[in-house]
This record gives C-alpha cells, structure tokens and sequence, in this order.
C-alpha cells in the first residue's frame, strides 16, 4: 500500500491529525467537566479523561492509515501494519460507533496477551517458572469484577475520543461536498450565462 498517496489523499478530504489534535484537547475540559458533573467520582473523571486523550492522540480510527495516531506508537507502530492492511479506511471496523473501539481493543489485547502467552511459555519450557494457568485466569476474572466501573469508564472515555474524530471526519467531508457542489453549480451558472 502507498501510504503517501493514500494520506495525501485523505488530508484534501478531511481534517489532518493536527486538526483532531486540537479538537480532542479543546473538549477535554468538556468531557472532564460533564464527567466530575455526573459522576461526582474523581477517578471514574481520571479514567473517562485519559481513555478520551489516549484514543484521540493515539487509539483512534485513523490507526486504519499511515497517520498522526500511527506514527505516535514509535517502535511499537509495526504492532498495527496488520490491523491497517485488513481494513479499509474509513470503513465502518475502523470507524463505526462501537465497533471501531471494540475491535482496535480486541486487536491489541489480542497482541498483548499472544505476546505475554509466549513469554511465558518460553519462561516455563527454559527457567522453570512457575505459572498456573487455572489460578491466573480466575485471578484475572477478580481482578476484571472488581474493577468493572473504572474500565466501563476507560472504554467511555476511549470510545468518546473515536466518535469525536468520526463525527470531524465526517463534517469535514460534508463541507468539502457541499464546497464541490457549490463550486459546480457557479460553474454550470458561467457556462449558461456565456451561451446567452
Ligand atoms: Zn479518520
């Protein structure tokens, strides 16, 4: 895939990743103050904050192309090769209302655990180590039950951060269409007034 060619041409139909920068840290204190509003809990606050942060500057749908978000994993940004060459951009998998978020998740979470699985397996077959499956995996069950609100808050706020990139992208395609439209309709208006 030409990534070049592919942002060049999505940076003349919606907005860059500076653009979505600046709106996710212009409503952060939004999202914050609305968060404390409700919830009165300074954590669930924390959480719903940082998850809209992390997915707007770096876990959002744009993850889906050569981008801004992409590039902001650093070493680790070979992680998503993967995950952009089995969607297209701007697809509702990458994009869509829950969707996107829900399955950007279960692809790294797959990745995480693929990778720490593998560690630990090669730590069990050459140092000994000591690891029991069953009682892990039921002290991971606790662990989930017991902070079940913090993380409902976490895929809030992750999930808010997705929706306010799609909701600039799909605007900014808006306006350029109605801009398209506007541009050829003064043209067809020259062309009609030349002939007369
Ligand atoms: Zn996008």
């Amino acid at each position: 895939m030409d990534y070049h060619s592919t942002s060049f041409v999505k940076s003349q139909i919606m907005p860059s990743g500076r653009t979505h920068d600046r709106i996710t840290l212009w409503t952060l204190p939004a999202i914050v103050g609305l968060t404390t509003l409700s919830t009165r809990n300074s954590t669930v606050t924390l959480l719903v904050a940082g998850g809209y942060l992390f997915s707007g500057l770096m876990f959002g749908p744009d993850l889906d192309i050569y981008s801004v978000q992409f590039k902001r994993w650093g070493w680790l940004r070979g992680l998503w090769i993967p995950y952009q060459r089995s969607m297209r951009h701007r697809s509702r998998l990458s994009h869509g209302f829950l969707l996107g978020t829900i399955l950007r998740l279960c692809y790294l979470l797959g990745i995480l655990g693929l990778g720490i699985g593998l560690v630990i397996l090669l730590g069990q077959a050459f140092f000994n180590l000591d690891w029991h499956w069953g009682e892990r995996a039921i002290a991971l069950g606790i662990w989930l039950r017991n902070h079940r609100i913090g993380l409902i808050a976490l895929f809030i706020g992750l999930e808010l951060g997705a929706m306010s990139h799609a909701i600039a992208d799909w605007t900014g395609s808006c306006y350029k269409r109605w801009q398209r439209n506007r541009a050829k309709a003064k043209g067809r208006r020259g062309k009609a007034k030349s002939f007369k």
